[in-house]
Formats: C-alpha cells, structure tokens, sequence
C-alpha cells in the first residue's frame, strides 16, 4: 500500500519490521517495546480517484497525480483554459462550475507572489488541473485547497478537450504512526551510541488502486539497516548500536523530530549517526550530506574506497533539511545522510519499484560504512 498514512501501509510495514528487529537479534531500545509512537496530520486519499474526458478515465500516477493539498469533490464541467496572456480575466469571467486548465509554473507564481485575487477567483472552480512539462512528483500535507486539485503531464494534455470528469476523496485525519527502535549493545562502551537510521514510510496511496512503491525511497536504506543488524550480531560492536527506523518522513521529518524531541537527554551519547535514503543505485558515486561539517571523515571514507574502489565517487555537501538526519544535527549530533547518485531516477512516482531497481552499489556502500564504523 506504499506505507503511508493514505491506505495505512505503513502500519502493516511497522509489525513486520518489528518481527525483522526481532528475528535477526536486535533489543528493545526502552523497556520491552521496539515502537515509539506518535500521531501527526496529514491529508490522506484513501476512496475514489478518477479523472477523465467523459469517455476513459486516465491512469492515476501516470498520466496525473493529485495535488498533496487537494479537496474532496465529484463532478463534471466545460473546461476553461487559462493561459499567462489573460492572466487578468479573473476581473471579469466566472470560473464557478467549471474546469480550470492552466500551467503549474502560473499557478506557483501566484502562490510565490501571494496574489490572492486570483487565486480566490481560481479556487472558486470545480476543479483545477495544472499542466506540467516536469516529471510528477507526489508530495503530503496537511493543508487542504478549497478545491479539487490534480496535475497533469501537459504533452498528454489536448486543448481539443472541452469536458473534465473526476471524482476524488480526500480527509484530514489524524494519523497514528511508530518508529521502530533496536538496539545491540556494545563489547566494550555501552553507553555510547553510532546509530544507523533509515525511514520506513513513503507515500502511500493515491485513491483505492493506485499506490507509490517506494523501493528506492526508501526499502533500500531500510534494507540496509536490517543487514546491519545481521552483521553486528555476528560482528560485536565496541559502541552500542542503535537502529532508528522512522515512520512520517515524507509528510516532513515528523517521526525523527519527534523521537528526538522525545530524546533530548541521549542525544549526547550519539557518537555518529548515518541516515540512509536512496540508496538503490551508485552508478554516480555516493553524496554525503554534511561531509562538509567532517573532512576528517569524509577523508577516512574517501581512503577506504580507493583501496577497495567500490564507488565510483565520494561527493560531499553542507547541511541541508533534506531527511531524517535533519533533526539530529539541530541538536549537533554528528551525522551523515548518505545517498546514491546515478542510475535510475524514479522518485516520488508510481514507477519507484523493486523490479527496475539495480543496487548497482549496495554492497560497496554496506561494506565502506562498515570498515570505517568498525575503525571506531
Ligand atoms: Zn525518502
């Protein structure tokens, strides 16, 4: 179901990760639970999902996503096309009962600009479609536009089309997720911690048939984390070990701000954290995000990997709020994000599946963060 808060996977990904902590020989982190719970907000699309000429309804995913903020609604309604010349229409024509067809690059600027006039003279259509050249990229929130919103790939889009169909189901639902936590304890330094964390949650679902599979984002750094476990009960670590994995990613950062929020006083204890996030390819090397804040580090990995020439590059760069590292270097935990470069570009698509995914590198990143952990 895309183990998101749409279609509730991501609950059904949490009790088999639990049973995987379990299996391969991690320990409940606190008392004798590997969940942490929490509840966020988000705008889920569990019900109808169509979008159509009157004649076929098109594919969800492929042909059209819905916009992460869109309403509920059920209709049809002549199309009005909106272009950037007659940007100055919403003074003078109605849009009430209808389609409003427009590009997205208008749209943004609205919303950039805050022009509300026209966004108000927008919002009071039926439904809108913004028209994109880009890829489409699924995204959640918990906000909520007064309309229904899709997007639509603008080279599949005739201007000959003069009717719009669509029926979708949205709610704003408060969201009962859990990171899930293990811990193997250290040979020699217990009380001291190098975390390896990875998010477990994607996208969910889109209406009652179309999903996002996440395989790359992010099965791939949750994969990685459980081969860790593997490895370290066989391997026994000098450092305890921790295995952060977090639900609540993609709806912005929620099951790692609050685990830390919730964490505060073993945040000093972290030595190093490693965030993994898209790890499934490496055809470009690796990107380490902070490598900048850690040249000694990010030298050590570099000498590693000419000895081993797994990756075909080691790129660094400054911080940024890009996953669930994020929270933990707020409060200056010393940490990594690592993510593959290369290779196949499905993200946030219905095309993001284990079947196309390569791991060209997934053995060479394992193993190169491994040695240079285990020199700790
Ligand atoms: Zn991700």
């Amino acid at each position: 179901m895309g183990r998101g808060a749409s279609g509730k996977g991501d609950l059904r990904a949490a009790d088999w990760l639990v049973q995987e902590m379990k299996r391969r020989g991690a320990q409940p982190f606190e008392g004798t639970s590997y969940t942490h719970p929490f509840t966020y907000a988000i705008n889920v699309f569990e019900g109808e999902m169509a979008l159509g000429d009157g004649k076929q309804n098109w594919s969800p995913g492929v042909d059209y996503i819905i916009h992460s903020k869109s309403n509920s609604g059920k209709g049809k309604a002549s199309i009005v096309y909106i272009d950037k010349s007659d940007s100055s229409r919403f003074k003078n024509s109605s849009l009430k009962n209808k389609a409003a067809v427009l590009p997205k690059l208008i749209f943004s600027q609205w919303m950039k600009k805050g022009n509300t006039q026209r966004l108000q003279w927008l919002y009071s259509a039926a439904c809108i479609v913004l028209l994109t050249e880009d890829k489409l990229v699924m995204g959640l929130s918990d906000q909520v536009f007064p309309t229904v919103v899709f997007e639509c790939k603008q080279s599949k889009w005739s201007r000959k089309l003069t009717h719009l169909h669509w029926d979708v189901e949205q709610a704003v639902v408060q969201h009962n997720a859990q990171n899930i936590v293990g811990k193997i304890e250290g040979t020699q330094v217990k009380d001291s911690f190098i975390v390896f964390s990875a998010h477990y949650d994607h996208l969910g679902a889109m209406g009652n048939s179309t999903y996002f599979p996440g395989a790359n984002d992010n099965a791939s750094g949750v994969s990685m984390v459980l081969e860790w476990i593997n490895y370290f009960t066989t391997h026994p670590p000098k450092y305890s070990i921790l295995f952060l994995l977090f639900a609540g990613e993609e709806a912005g950062l929620k099951g790692s701000t609050r685990w830390v929020e919730e964490h505060i006083p073993v945040l000093p204890q972290i030595r190093f954290l490693f965030n993994l996030d898209l790890v499934g390819t490496g055809e470009e090397g690796i990107m380490l995000v902070n490598g900048t804040l850690y040249p000694a580090e990010v030298e050590r990995i570099k000498q590693i990997n000419n000895q081993s020439k797994g990756l075909p590059f080691i790129k660094t760069r400054g911080p940024a709020a890009n996953s669930d590292h994020y929270p933990f270097y707020l409060h200056k935990v010393p940490c990594f994000f690592l993510y593959t470069l290369g290779g196949i570009a499905y993200y946030h698509d219905v095309f993001d599946k284990p079947e196309t995914l390569r791991l060209t590198h997934y053995t060479d990143v394992f193993q190169l963060i491994t040695q240079f952990q285990n020199e700790w």
